[in-house]
């Protein structure tokens, strides 16, 4: 048996007449860097999550690095957020100069504990970074409440959450910037490296253009240090095609996601929990299970595709050894670290496959 943990050949299948069209048309034009493709995109995007502008970069990470640049942050500053996430989420802080500080997880949604984040904000607080982790939105409503309350900037991480909504909103359009990475494993991914920032706010929107740019407003001339993050048309042309797919792909990723839950009753595993005003879009299916070790090894041996997120929390990380956490003090998030495992979960899913996986788990764990 071979259960891939995300097939993206199956999904390129399914739109591949469409898909090849979008890039021979870019290939003919020649026009390879933004351009009316990745204009076009911005549009599109912006429109998708209820925001007035969007801008390509080149990756997901320079899309948290430039919103941060962008509203000033660097060093001496510190900028709240969740260890329990990809580590470009904390490396963007550290990359601007200024310093992470994390908040521990709720047990049950694996976000940001939103109560315990008043009692780290100093002088120094900055900004507060929420990551839509696996899918589900953060409590955007405690999280606004607490930015407008001490006067922080909010950058949404919603590189693992695009078309989640929070009480019926599209997230990355909450917080001062959203943002997105096309990074091909995410729900809406592209052929190689692609991100994107939305913003309602017309002086960061200008800012992140300018900063993706070299600093440049008009040709030869800079009038601040940027960087090279641009997005390609190539890849522009082909999210443009995978756009219009995202709504009924999420879909059907959380109906596979019901039926997991369905058919894992009764084993003593943890199922997703979901709060009831939110879309989760799960980028991830995430159980847990005390016997994690034991059935990481059991889907593997028995070739299904599996996956630990994350095994080691960011607080704990070598690169951090500096800010002095240790085990034990972000104590959710140190446990989720251990007992966490993702099942196969991807739009083209079929129930007989789930089947299949659910079976192997039920053996591996009792
Ligand atoms: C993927 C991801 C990123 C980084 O995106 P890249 O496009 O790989 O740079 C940042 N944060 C989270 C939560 C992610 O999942």
């Amino acid at each position: 048996m071979s259960i891939p943990l995300l097939d993206l050949q199956a999904q390129y299948r399914s739109i591949k007449n469409e898909m090849d069209a979008a890039v021979m048309e870019v290939m003919e034009s020649c026009h390879f860097i933004l351009g009316s493709k990745v204009q076009e995109l911005e549009e599109r995007l912006a429109t998708f999550c209820g925001t007035k502008y969007g801008v390509g970069v080149a990756n997901g990470t320079d899309a948290l690095i430039l919103s941060l640049e962008a509203m000033g942050i660097g060093p001496g500053d510190e900028v709240i957020t969740t260890p329990f996430t990809f580590f470009a989420t904390a490396e963007c802080i550290s990359r601007v100069g200024a310093k992470p500080v994390f908040v521990d997880i709720e047990p049950d949604t694996f976000n940001l504990n939103t109560g315990l984040i008043e009692e780290k904000i100093n002088e120094n607080t900055k900004a507060i970074i929420p990551v839509h982790i696996f899918g589900q939105p953060v409590d955007m409503d405690a999280i606004m409440t607490i930015a407008k309350k001490y006067n922080l900037k909010v950058v949404e991480d919603a590189c693992q959450a695009i078309g989640a909504e929070f009480n019926g909103k599209r997230i990355g359009g909450l917080g001062d910037t959203g943002c997105f990475s096309f990074f091909p494993s995410k729900n809406l991914g592209c052929a190689g490296d692609g991100g994107a920032v939305v913003t309602n706010d017309t002086d960061l929107a200008e800012k992140i253009q300018l900063l993706r740019q070299h600093g440049s407003p008009k040709k030869y001339h800079h009038t601040v240090l940027g960087h090279n993050s641009r997005l390609d048309a190539l890849q522009a042309a082909i999210l443009l095609v995978k756009l219009k797919y995202i709504d009924s792909w999420n879909d059907k990723r959380r109906e596979n996601a019901y039926l997991y839950n369905e058919l894992l009753k009764g084993l003593d595993v943890v199922t997703p929990y979901e709060l009831d005003n939110i879309k989760h879009v799960y980028h991830l299916y995430i159980i847990r299970t005390k016997k994690r070790d034991i059935l990481e090894k059991a889907l593997k041996e028995t070739g299904i595709g599996t996956g630990v997120y994350y095994p080691l929390p960011l607080h704990l990380q070598e690169v951090y050894a500096d800010l002095g956490y240790k085990w034990g003090d972000l104590p959710e998030s140190d446990r989720a670290s251990k007992e966490t495992i993702a099942l196969p979960l991807f739009a083209e899913l079929k129930r007989e496959q789930i089947e299949s996986v659910v079976e192997v788990v039920k053996k591996a764990i009792s």
